[in-house]
């Protein structure tokens, strides 16, 4: 056996807790050679690790759920339906809430994984076929798609990438059925909307309304079926996909939101209505004035109409809130020209807070829909939550961006040592057996050095897009340079001069998944997001009810308006501490996704690339945590059933009265393993895979 373990089926170990060796080279040895023989899952305890097949695999289908269903994580290969029915029995029988966290880089499969686990939980749930609980269930699939179309894009790495982090939990009532649900929404990358990179799309939505919008439609929004001629959607020039049918997808999207009750018509309608306003919005085109007063001009005038039609404001507000801007300056009001940058400037942010709060609306409706209907008997439900949040970036060039998703993984890796370390000492104490500690590496000097008041990262940006005067994106550098110095993961060219894989405008964090390197260029831009408060008003006074409703703030005078509003990395920061803890009272579940290749292709396995996803996702910490106290540990009566054909005094039954814990070590010491062994007071603990592999061994020969 090349790769070690007690293999004798050949496809590899299905725990990694028992190869032989645990190093880089054979976990992924053992994963490869599963991925090649069609098995893409493995665990490592009860965390499961999933390699994208790229392609059906046909093991989801009714037959394989009443496998799963009920059973116990060891009876069966490992599955993510073994998953999510542990998850589901743990709050049925004992009524504890639990969490699956999923992650892994872009395209490593995390999104499908979340809807293989919904569609689990709706296929054994509501055997009475109750109907709310139908229509709860069929909303909860449903919205899927519409979620989606607003959140996913076709990016290089993934033709269906969530640009948005996603965590959505279930309600259960006390008969294990579901009863409603919540969705929370993380970071949407809302930059999207205004560019694209070259072959990546701008959202799904866009394109479902350009390409598979009825001649009707479009004309109503003065669109022609044309996704090539719109700014927004062609920077990529990638407008159609092989893998993506935007007609069939829109029609889809149209069916659910007729399908979720709380989307009316005319809500639909403003949707779609936004949609087009945005296509138009990035077709227009400011230039230089001619006059000495700076002021620009729009060149695309009936761009220009057709935005503000389907905004439901007049024109000339359109033209005005894009070129110039009211500002208060020593107590008087002001208007001050845009030139072109600025006024480009004022069109993108303009069309990115729009999309983004249609997002958040978007989902808002989706929540109503399925919100837990006030009835007591409800009132004692239960949850199940599923996170599917974006993996660890690393990018040619990084930036605020990376920085945040980045740190959302350093607090999810934190939680994830906390609460599996935890685990195990938890379970040795209620087993009644010596705890030894384990050394690992405690990644929450690197959340401190992001997120702690004043001199963390996001605290020192704070300040700097507070301060008055001219700081710019250097100066804030400089800031970090000086509180940071002595930082252990942290450092700077300017810290570093020798380093040169630096430039002088960047900054690198030791990351627990590896280094990587940040330009600060933007930092300020992107943490302030300032809409100008002239943009708000005009939307507030849109004629169109959702319009207006999506900016309440409009409402405000210049002299109310907060002059520091939240900015995006304070709220982020408290988003994740949010998230942190909801999930920390949860029983976790954890599934880490690899992707095996970059070219969506189901018959390669790059090992480098795997070797580098298990490396940052911490694998093998994660392997020898585990091992580092008992590589196995199995009930009593499991163990005696297992293995009582290897020992005479067992076979076929062990001596009548005896407790299933002396038969277990009668057996051990029948056949000389019972020193590699302790009792615990429902299981027993097998310290090295070795045994368990020699325990497998003597019983395959009795078979
Ligand atoms: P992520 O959310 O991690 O970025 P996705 O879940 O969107 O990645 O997966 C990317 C693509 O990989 C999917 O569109 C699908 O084609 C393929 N894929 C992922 N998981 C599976 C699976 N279990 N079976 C078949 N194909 C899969
Ligand atoms: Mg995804």
């Amino acid at each position: 056996m090349s790769y070690g373990g007690h293999d004798p089926k050949g496809y590899g170990v299905e725990d990694l807790v028992l190869l032989s060796t645990i190093d880089l080279k054979h976990v992924v040895q053992n994963l490869q050679l599963r991925f090649q023989k069609g098995r893409i899952y493995t665990y490592i305890g009860e965390v499961l690790v999933a390699v994208n097949p790229y392609r059906q695999l046909g093991i989801y289908e009714k037959n394989s759920i009443d496998q799963y269903k009920g059973r116990e994580i060891y009876e069966r290969s490992p599955h993510v339906f073994a998953i999510a029915d542990v998850a589901y029995r743990s709050m049925k029988r004992f009524g504890r809430d639990s969490c699956i966290v999923i992650s892994g880089e872009s395209g490593a499969g995390k999104t499908e994984t979340s809807k293989i686990i919904m569609r689990y939980l709706a296929a054994i749930t509501n055997v009475q076929q109750q109907g709310e609980i139908e229509r709860v269930k069929n909303v909860l699939l449903r919205s899927n798609c519409i979620l989606e179309a607003f959140g996913c894009a076709k990016t290089t790495r993934n033709d269906n990438s969530s640009r948005f982090g996603k965590y959505m939990h279930i309600n259960f009532d006390y008969d294990g059925d579901p009863v409603g649900g919540n969705i929370s929404n993380y970071l949407l990358e809302k930059s999207r909307v205004v560019r694209q990179q070259d072959g990546e799309r701008n959202f799904h939505v866009f394109y479902q309304l350009a390409n598979g919008g009825d001649d009707a439609l479009l004309r109503q929004f003065g669109l022609t079926k044309d996704a090539k001629q719109y700014y927004f959607l062609n920077q990529g020039r990638s407008h159609k996909v092989a893998s993506i049918n935007d007609s069939r997808d829109f029609a889809e999207v149209q069916t659910a939101l007729r399908s979720i009750n709380t989307f009316d018509k005319q809500d639909v309608e403003s949707m779609w209505s936004v949609i087009a306003a945005l296509i138009h919005l990035g077709n227009v085109r400011f230039i230089d004035g001619d006059n000495s007063s700076g002021a620009v001009h729009i060149s695309e005038k009936a761009a220009l109409q057709n935005a503000a039609r389907c905004l439901s404001v007049t024109p000339d507000e359109l033209a005005k809130s894009l070129s110039t801007q009211v500002v208060a300056a020593h107590g008087d009001i002001v208007k001050k020209q845009h030139d072109v940058n600025a006024a480009y400037y004022t069109r993108d942010a303009l069309a990115k807070a729009l999309y983004d709060r249609l997002f958040s609306w978007v989902v808002s409706k989706i929540n109503e829909a399925i919100s837990v209907q006030n009835n007591s008997r409800y009132s004692k439900s239960h949850v199940i939550g599923v996170l599917d949040i974006y993996g660890f970036e690393i990018f040619g060039s990084n930036s605020f961006e990376q920085l945040c998703i980045n740190y959302c993984n350093e607090k999810l890796q934190q939680l994830f040592i906390e609460l599996v370390l935890k685990q195990e000492q938890d379970e040795y104490e209620r087993e009644g057996i010596k705890w030894v500690k384990i050394e690992y590496f405690n990644n929450k000097i690197i959340c401190d050095l992001v997120e702690v008041p004043r001199i963390g990262i996001l605290s020192i940006l704070d300040e700097a897009c507070a301060s008055i005067g001219n700081v710019t994106d250097k100066v804030f550098l400089g800031e970090l340079d000086k509180k940071l110095k002595n930082h252990n993961h942290y450092t700077s060219r300017n810290l570093k001069q020798s380093d040169k894989s630096m430039g002088f405008e960047e900054f690198r964090i030791t990351h627990y998944a590896g280094n990587v390197t940040y330009s600060v260029m933007g930092f300020m831009d992107k943490n302030k997001d300032t809409l100008f408060q002239d943009l708000k008003r005009l939307l507030y006074h849109s004629k169109n009810r959702l319009i207006k409703s999506l900016f309440p703030d409009g409402s405000k005078s210049m002299a109310e308006v907060n002059r520091r509003p939240a900015t995006v990395g304070f709220l982020f920061k408290n988003s994740m501490n949010e998230l942190v803890k909801q999930l920390a009272q949860k029983e976790p579940h954890y599934i880490r996704c690899i992707k095996p290749n970059e070219e969506k292709n189901s018959s390669i396995f790059d090992v480098e690339r795997v070797e580098h996803q298990v490396r940052y996702l911490g694998l093998l910490e994660n392997v020898r945590v585990r091992r580092a106290g008992f590589a196995h540990r199995m009930p009593y009566d499991r163990f005696v059933n297992r293995y009582k054909l290897i020992c005479p005094q067992t076979w076929p039954n062990p001596r009548r009265g005896q407790q299933l814990r002396e038969s277990c070590w009668q057996i051990l010491e029948h056949v000389g393993l019972s020193a590699d062994c302790t009792q615990g007071r429902t299981k027993v603990f097998i310290s090295s895979p070795q045994t368990l592999f020699q325990l497998e061994e003597l019983r395959t020969k009795q078979l």
